[in-house]
């Protein structure tokens, strides 16, 4: 029990399943003590998952082009068209890519890429099309609401035809990208040509009914309120209250290297761990929360496994977007396994739907399998970027 009884009852009724207002959560990311947070968000992990498993994923993020009309503000990533860095990937190459993470045991992959000019709808069935053709035991969990309004804008379709055709395609869920702050006064600092928040909940809520679910992700530490942080949670919440559509909630932290932002604000460890606490509180009707260790760290993301997450992510055999702008942390199979053992919980390998594949009951249980790492291509590594070819297998 804390001096406050407000805070204590609200903390009490979130820890047992009750819904919290936006102000409620407010007042508990602001002033509730760390432990009592950490407290009852894990509860609310344990009703929901009384076996103790953490899931994680291997899965390879393949990007097939960085050139983009949007520019966001915070992103090191893209280039403007016709800049001399900029660069595509062929099909063939991104089926290359697709077929060693499938000989690294990945289960999915998550293409992405920026707004190119010329990239309509086609362009994205005919990318689907293939990857599913080659690797039909790979689920596409890819693009987000963005680059679905961008390619139907290219196009001139609405939403809805652009949804249909890709899902039929071959895409099976789309990834929580480019939520980064919904509300429109952080969102315009940072992205000023982006799509407004709520498009970007417009598209979901399409693809939702459609039967095409989703992830949900939140980029902080640019510079919004807290106020603006509980808001963009409210957001996601009531849009989850008309579809189901969102899997998982997964925050993340803005990384300040090589773009214009030039990381003038950052989210702090306390912070972010405070937000995935009260997100696990507020979000009675999202089932999974995910830390990102990419950007705070394997220790944070490890803490966090106490503070009501119950899935570590992926391994990501490749990633070069969020790495292009300083997120240096790698992993492994070994790593993320030891991670959740020690921590307490057992291991397991999920698939994009949260699937266990594989539960580790005992360290006897635990794969081993080195080649299993991540890896970036990334500008902010000597030798990176200008879309370098990443063999991540010998080559037969
Ligand atoms: S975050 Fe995405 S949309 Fe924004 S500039 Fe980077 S690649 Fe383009």
């Amino acid at each position: 029990m804390t001096a406050n009884r407000e805070i204590d009852s609200i903390v009490q009724r979130a820890a047992d399943g009750g819904r919290i207002s936006s102000e409620e959560a407010l007042l508990l990311y602001t002033d509730a003590p760390f432990h009592a947070l950490g407290e009852a968000a894990d509860a609310v992990r344990r009703r929901r998952y009384p076996d103790g498993v953490v899931t994680y994923l291997i899965d390879r993020n393949i990007n097939y082009t960085n050139v983009c009309v949007t520019a966001c503000k915070f992103c090191a990533f893209y280039r403007a068209p016709k800049h001399s860095e900029g660069w595509t990937h062929d099909t063939a190459e991104i089926l290359r890519r697709c077929g060693e993470a499938v000989e690294l045991g990945a289960t999915q992959v998550m293409l992405q890429g920026g707004h190119h000019p010329e990239y309509g709808v086609d362009y994205y069935e005919t990318l689907f099309a293939s990857v599913k053709q080659a690797y039909p035991q790979l689920m596409i969990h890819s693009i987000g609401p963005s680059e679905i309004l961008h390619m139907a804008k290219v196009s001139g379709v609405s939403i809805e035809e652009a949804v249909v055709r890709i899902k039929a395609a071959g895409l099976d869920s789309i990834a929580g990208a480019g939520a980064e702050m919904l509300p429109d006064r952080p969102r315009k600092a940072i992205a000023p040509l982006k799509e407004s928040g709520a498009r970007w909940l417009e598209a979901m809520e399409v693809a939702h009914r459609h039967g095409v679910e989703s992830t949900a992700t939140m980029m902080m530490g640019t510079g919004e309120t807290n106020a603006e942080r509980i808001e963009h949670l409210t957001m996601i919440r009531d849009v989850q209250d008309r579809t189901g559509g969102f899997r998982a909630f997964i925050p993340w932290t803005y990384q300040p290297e090589n773009n214009h932002l030039k990381g003038r604000t950052q989210a702090t460890s306390l912070e972010y761990l405070r937000l995935i606490a009260v997100a696990r509180l507020f979000f009675d009707n999202v089932a999974h929360l995910q830390a990102s260790w990419l950007t705070t760290g394997k220790d944070v993301g490890q803490v966090a496994l106490h503070m009501g997450v119950d899935d570590l992510g992926s391994i990501m055999l490749e990633e070069n977007v969020i790495s292009s702008a300083g997120a240096k942390h790698r992993s492994n199979l070994h790593d993320l396994i030891q991670l959740i053992r020690t921590a307490g919980r057992i291991p397991a390998q999920r698939d994009t739907l949260y699937r266990h594949l594989r539960v580790h009951w005992t360290p006897e249980d635990d794969p081993t399998d080195d080649r299993v790492t991540s890896h970036f291509s990334s500008i902010a590594i000597e030798g990176g970027g200008v879309g370098r070819q990443l063999p991540l297998v010998e080559a037969r």
